[in-house]
């Protein structure tokens, strides 16, 4: 039988971790929306729409409809990159200037809806496991998998900023750890979706889980 499996959370949770290895175990289409709103802020970066003190929001609003999201299956990964306009922008959208800027792009009632509704389509009739944070009570409320993902802030900002150093990118881990705690503030604040666990989905709280442990306590709900 094939179900749709919400994963929503908080920022670093691993839930595109955990998303991706149920995609590949179970040959489930795996879409990653955080992917998606990241795109749209690297578009008003790049159009000088958005700066550290500035936010020209009817401007993107304005250019809203020019925006071409596209995901695009690279066999050599093993997972869909991002396209924007055409081009990919997988790398770019993965910077510590997207995730400063990312929740409020994320904020705007016009940018939720176009992407909600791009959403629904990609995963119509399919065997999906989309990861987000308004997956299980916006995009698909009638999922048959919910899960919720949580981890203490230090944890998350710990796994992200071994991540970016990795990468090669020049961050402190005060800075991901403010980062972290900013986004899980306007995530959780914002009138429009915020960011809240869905009443029939199970928490998972994985600050003590290893990536293992929680990918086989999630595949057996999945086989439930
Ligand atoms: O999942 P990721 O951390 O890449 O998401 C980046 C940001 O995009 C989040 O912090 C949130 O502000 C926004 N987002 C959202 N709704 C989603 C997915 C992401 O608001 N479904």
């Amino acid at each position: 039988k094939k179900i749709t499996i919400a994963i929503d959370g908080f920022s670093s949770t691993g839930k595109s971790t955990l998303a991706k290895q149920l995609a590949k175990q179970l040959g489930y289409v795996y879409v990653d929306t955080g992917a998606m709103y990241r795109a749209i802020a690297f578009f008003s970066m790049q159009n000088n729409l958005i700066k550290t003190d500035f936010f020209d929001k009817e401007g993107l609003i304005n250019h809203l409809s020019t925006i071409r999201l596209e995901f695009k299956f690279n066999p050599d990964l093993g997972f869909a990159e991002m396209y924007l306009n055409g081009e990919n922008v997988e790398k770019q959208i993965r910077t510590i200037e997207v995730s400063n800027f990312v929740s409020k792009v994320a904020e705007i009632p016009e940018v939720r809806t176009k992407l909600v509704q791009q959403q629904q389509e990609m995963g119509k009739n399919k065997a999906v496991v989309m990861d987000g944070r308004d997956i299980g009570t916006v995009v698909f409320p009638d999922a048959e998998l919910k899960i919720f993902m949580t981890a203490s802030a230090q944890t998350r900002a710990q796994r992200r900023f071994d991540e970016l150093i990795q990468k090669g990118d020049s961050v402190t881990f005060e800075e991901v750890l403010k980062n972290v705690e900013e986004r899980d503030y306007i995530d959780t604040h914002r009138s429009n979706s915020p960011l809240v666990i869905a009443k029939d989905a199970i928490e998972i709280d994985n600050s003590n889980l290893n990536r293992e442990e929680q990918f086989d306590l999630v595949l057996d709900l999945v086989n439930k």
